[in-house]
């Protein structure tokens, strides 16, 4: 009887199930599309992560729920608002006192979804130290406070993840040159920072990628999106948002903190990956599935590339191309025909590219190696 009964449950489960499918599939196939979209790498998963964005309830034009669900569109795996601390320039049309706002509203608007939401906040500071954002909080209002220094202080002792923002941004820095003064050198120092913004919303910082690998500080790239995210990276048009890559054990806030800790990231941006070659090696070649076809002395192979990264090959092999020049492009989401001249018909042979698109330290590309067989 009992059995019975749990089969009749499995079996109203399953056409529950395939209703339900039929009912949502067009919706979720349109969204598909614009999702962000990189495979996992060995040990771990590539979360996809926005920890710098702005809304009402600081200088943004738009209200936390907006912030959430351009993240689900978007297949994003973790946000945080990180709205100002010490500007607040709608006060006068939304009074408020609490700096934890736009994190409580972000999180009940993302209830029941597979997004998480991270307590963070901005330090917004004259140069030095300029912005920082503190992420992971408990209370950002204990970061409303005068001497800076406490500030930084106070989110250590909330265990909070701190990162430089846009150090070559030009409104503070004229010469767009990230430049570390000792006010930075001091919070190296005692531990109060430990990230950079090497992307922020449509600038790269060469020399803030140096200042990370000189002080082994964890990689970001980041919106810092105030008006709305399909405006400004053209998302209908085929653009992205940056991002941030967390490798994470798995998908929780405790994870992502960890990553962030053992610097575990790497960022997209405009098509371009820079991260450590530990992480973008993996990466490009989980992204690739490569297929042998027949066997000859020119070789045909199909290359498909599952991630949302286009990737710019220059080849490094001892073989040449037949159809392709020494530069060739891997396009997202599409199979692209390469035809390798191995003089010889070879039961296996190794391919070695170098990835121009994608950035392991100053001015060095990665290099992948694949082995057809
Ligand atoms: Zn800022
Ligand atoms: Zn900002």
């Amino acid at each position: 009887m009992k059995m019975q009964l749990q089969r009749m449950t499995l079996t109203t489960t399953v056409v529950l199930s395939i209703i339900l499918v039929s009912i949502s599939h067009p919706i979720v196939a349109q969204e598909d599309n614009r999702a962000i979209e990189f495979p996992n790498i060995p040990g771990y998963l590539t979360l996809k992560c926005d920890l710098h964005m702005h809304t009402v309830l600081s200088d943004g034009s738009v209200w936390p729920n907006i912030r959430v669900q351009e993240a689900l569109r978007d297949g994003l795996d973790a946000i945080s608002i990180t709205d100002h601390i010490e500007y607040q320039p709608h006060l006068d049309d939304i009074p408020h006192l609490d700096r934890n706002r736009s994190f409580q509203l972000a999180r009940q608007a993302a209830e029941g979804q597979d997004l998480i939401v991270i307590n963070g906040a901005e330090i917004t500071r004259a140069m030095p130290p300029g912005h920082a954002n503190a992420i992971f909080l408990e209370d950002a209002n204990k970061l409303n406070q005068d001497d800076v220094m406490e500030v930084f202080k106070e989110a250590k002792r909330q265990g909070a993840f701190v990162f430089w923002n846009h150090p070559h941004w030009t409104a503070q820095q004229k010469n767009g040159v990230a430049t570390l003064t000792e006010m930075h050198l001091e919070l190296l120092s005692s531990g109060l920072l430990s990230g950079i913004e090497i992307f922020n919303e449509s600038t790269f910082s060469e020399e803030a990628l140096d200042i990370a690998h000189k002080h082994n500080l964890a990689l970001l790239g980041n919106s810092d999106i105030h008006g709305l995210i399909d405006w400004q990276f053209e998302v209908p048009d085929g653009g992205h948002r940056p991002v941030t890559l967390v490798f994470a054990k798995e998908k929780s806030e405790a994870a992502l903190k960890e990553a962030f800790e053992q610097r575990r990231t790497a960022v997209w941006f405009d098509n371009t990956l820079v991260g450590n070659a530990e992480f973008l090696i993996p990466l490009v070649e989980n992204s690739l599935e490569i297929s042998r076809l027949g066997e000859a002395m020119v070789q045909t192979l199909m290359i498909k590339n599952s991630s949302d990264s286009d990737y710019i090959f220059e080849n490094l092999s001892e073989y040449t191309l037949h159809n392709q020049a020494s530069v060739f492009v891997v396009k997202s989401h599409e199979t692209t025909k390469i035809q390798v001249k191995t003089l010889e018909i070879l039961p296996s042979f190794q391919l070695q590219f170098k990835v121009l698109n994608a950035i392991s330290a100053p001015g060095v590309h990665p290099e992948i190696s694949i082995i057809v067989e």
